[in-house]
């Protein structure tokens, strides 16, 4: 899913003209990669009528390329589809009970061991109790899990009774901050497993009830996650395995209909292999772009702030004078390196002056201070600094004629390379500056 999501974006990336063509392309290729992680249908098409609605009607704002704001749409709706927010386990009481519930094999107890890690880590100590009365290893499993994590555990493997195992571990663990009871997920019949979940729920009366779902099933994790959610009040889901499943996408959509946030995903087998879910993050990295959010959002402040309009139109017809050329160092310098800034605007990663990157603040600084000792014939003019200006300016400074000789070249080189932009016309938060 990632690797055709990312050349989508690569590709939108790399058009100029955003049309209803365009759009309508990105849509189709957006579609073929969430069917083919099995994303359900019915989503898919909801969720390209909502970006091409988007696309082709909403204006992009003050500052954002139509480019950008397809880009930014795309992501809007992916992460929408995954639920928005990152949710997270929020342990506000002593003990607080947090209930596995899903399908033997489906990386439960494997889950357990990695949460018991990720919430030792945050300063909690986890117990376990295991009821898995089916698999005969189960106890075995969980018993070489905590021990190699220092956690406690009760079980018994030769009490049969799950409820009883339940009753027994919770007693034991009064006085823990944290109770995690690791469950079978199998019965000759559903049904019957449905009920004892039902009747175990009612013994542990959890604080979250975590459902565990094979990544690999696809959109079938849906009703999955029904069956659970009639039997008790699923809090959470887990869905596991998404490490090289070709079907991750449908799994993680499928599940938002049971209104509980997917809080963790399983990345593998080993104890590590636990991520905490994020759905921008998830998406931003699905799309292969992972600063593009904190780009445009970046982007939309500086649209925000009081962009010098003169200042602008002076640059695109041609005249760029110093003083332009200082406050537009200001502004890029808002929008964070600039490298990475131009890097996303296909083609511009390599046509800014080679060291425009690293006009660090000191640098600005500095050049702040050249131009302080100017005139403003100088400002507006550079092209009169002849050697005298040179000395007199440099003095002025406290600094070396060297220094305004480079804010001179530096000014040169700069004043090309907009040239250079002006021609291709941009659009986006830097052709604003240039406008
Ligand atoms: P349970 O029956 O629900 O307790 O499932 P287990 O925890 O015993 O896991 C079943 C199998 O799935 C084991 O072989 C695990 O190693 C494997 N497994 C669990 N989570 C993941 C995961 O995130 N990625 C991969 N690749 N395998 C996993
Ligand atoms: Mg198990």
């Amino acid at each position: 899913l990632g690797k055709n999501l990312t050349k989508t974006m690569k590709k939108l990336a790399g058009m100029t003209i955003i049309d209803e063509e365009v759009v309508k392309e990105v849509i189709k290729d957006i579609q073929r990669a969430l069917i083919q992680s099995d994303v359900n249908i019915k989503l898919v098409l909801n969720l390209s009528k909502t970006i091409e609605d988007r696309a082709l009607n909403e204006e992009p704002p003050k500052g954002v390329t139509a480019k950008e704001h397809v880009i930014k749409i795309v992501y809007d709706e992916l992460v929408h589809l995954l639920g928005d927010k990152a949710k997270e386990v929020e342990i506000d009481k002593k003990p607080y009970k947090i209930l596995f519930v899903g399908l033997q094999g489906s990386g439960k107890t494997t889950t357990i061991g990695k949460m018991g890690r990720y919430l030792q880590k945050k300063g909690f100590n986890p117990a376990i109790i295991c009821t898995d009365t089916w698999r005969p290893a189960a106890y075995e499993q969980l018993r070489q899990l905590t021990e190699s994590l220092n956690l406690s555990l009760y079980g018994d493997p030769d009490n049969q009774d799950a409820l009883d195992l339940a009753r027994k571990g919770l007693n034991e663990f009064k006085k823990q901050d944290l109770i995690i009871v690791d469950t079978a997920g199998r019965h000759k019949e559903e049904k019957d497993l449905l009920d004892e979940m039902e009747q175990i729920s009612a013994v542990v009366e959890p604080d979250e009830v975590m459902l565990v779902i094979d990544g690999t099933i696809g959109q079938q994790a849906r009703e999955q996650a029904l069956a659970f959610s009639k039997t008790t009040k699923i809090g959470s889901i887990v869905i596991t395995k998404l490490d090289g499943s070709a079907k991750g996408g449908g799994a993680l959509s499928a599940v938002s209909e049971i209104g509980a946030p997917i809080k963790f995903i399983g990345t593998g087998e080993k104890i590590e292999d636990l991520e905490a879910f994020d759905p921008e993050r998830f998406i931003s990295r699905l799309l292969g772009m992972g600063d593009i959010k904190s780009l445009i959002e970046r982007a939309e402040e500086i649209a925000e702030e009081d962009v010098d309009a003169e200042a602008m139109d002076a640059m695109l017809s041609g005249k760029f004078t110093l003083k332009d050329m200082y406050s537009q160092f200001e502004m890029m310098n808002k929008m964070g390196p600039m490298q990475q800034v131009m890097n996303l605007l296909p083609g511009m990663g390599n046509k800014l002056p080679k060291n425009a990157s690293q006009v660090t603040e000191e640098k600005l600084g500095k050049y702040k201070i050249l131009m302080d000792s100017m005139t403003e014939e100088e400002l507006a003019h550079p092209e009169i600094i002849k050697q005298s200006r040179v000395k007199r300016i440099a003095r002025g400074a406290g600094m070396r004629n060297e220094d305004v000789k480079e804010l001179l070249k530096y000014y040169q080189v700069t004043k090309k390379a907009i040239k250079g932009f002006g021609k291709r016309k941009m659009n986006g938060p830097l052709g604003q500056m240039m406008r």
